[in-house]
């Protein structure tokens, strides 16, 4: 098998030789910003919504961002074309860059940009419509959630969490409130309202954004509200979004079943219309 094509500050190079220096502050510090972008058919999915997230991020940590977002689009495509991918994601990495250890930032280090094309599936219909599993933990995080950064180690233990209790993901709870899970936004329904988290230090989702255009355009109401926890385990639907969960039913909250204990009907709705905006269906 030959092996996947990788960007590296400026160079695609063999994954094997794609290497960084040990003291990079991404390794020592967290000290990086990232995005994923899904791409259809070899289209990105709204690339630029992810650009300027990342320009967001980069500039919630001071850190200068070394490519524009036709930077950015170039890097995608080529690696598309040299892996031979038309369905994938491709994760998109930068860091301060490699400076001997000291919290402060280095005056001279230069970023390390590296990007990673894998292929991608859209969760299967079948799945969709049964719904996963979600378990809810307290949200342990930073004060900057909002921000894309690879520190995510809160995510990561919650999501370890989720699979040893034979669940799908973490929904996160702040301050009784549900915010969002390891890797995706919630979504909940109520008569027909559908609510989810405000923008307030949680991750602002490209998918999330796209969501609420096709809740607009469907006619169906919509509060960028927080709901408590209590409440949100009496939901009639709940549902996950994310780049690469797209729209995904939730059929059971810490092992009780949410309404009829599968994907509900407003979820279904809203998972047809983005699919039709992925062009694949
Ligand atoms: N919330 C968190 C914590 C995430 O990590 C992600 C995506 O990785 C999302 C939400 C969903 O964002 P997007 O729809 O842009 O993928």
């Amino acid at each position: 098998m030959t092996e996947p094509t990788v960007y590296l500050n400026g160079q695609y190079v063999p994954y094997s030789r794609a290497l960084v220096p040990v003291e990079d502050r991404a390794f020592l510090f967290a000290d990086g910003v990232y995005e994923v972008v899904r791409c259809y058919d070899g289209r990105p999915f709204h690339l630029d919504r992810h650009f300027q997230r990342l320009r967001d991020s980069a500039r919630g940590l001071e850190l200068p961002l070394p490519l524009d977002e036709a930077g950015f689009d170039r890097i995608v495509a080529e690696l598309l074309l040299r892996n031979g991918l038309r369905e994938a994601t491709v994760y998109l990495q930068v860091t301060r860059g490699a400076a001997p250890r000291q919290h402060h930032f280095p005056d001279d280090s230069a970023p390390t940009v590296v990007a990673i094309a894998r292929p991608a599936e859209s969760p299967p219909e079948d799945q969709v419509r049964r719904g996963v599993a979600v378990i809810t933990v307290p949200d342990t995080r930073w004060g900057f959630c909002y921000l894309k950064t690879v520190g995510l180690l809160p995510n990561v233990l919650a999501r370890q969490q989720a699979r040893r209790e034979g669940a799908h993901d973490a929904v996160f709870v702040r301050d009784g409130l549900v915010t969002e899970a390891s890797a995706s936004n919630v979504f909940c329904v109520f008569d027909g309202v559908v609510y989810t988290h405000p923008l307030a230090n949680i991750l602002p989702g490209v998918t999330r954004a796209v969501v609420l255009e096709i809740l607009d355009e469907l006619g169906l109401p919509c509060r960028e509200e927080a709901v408590p926890l209590q409440r949100f385990r009496a939901a009639d639907e709940v549902f996950l979004t994310g780049t690469t969960v797209e729209v995904m039913g939730v059929a059971q909250v810490d092992g009780r079943p949410v309404g009829a204990g599968q994907t509900g009907p407003v979820t279904l709705r809203v998972w047809e219309a983005f699919r039709r905006r992925c062009g694949s269906s």
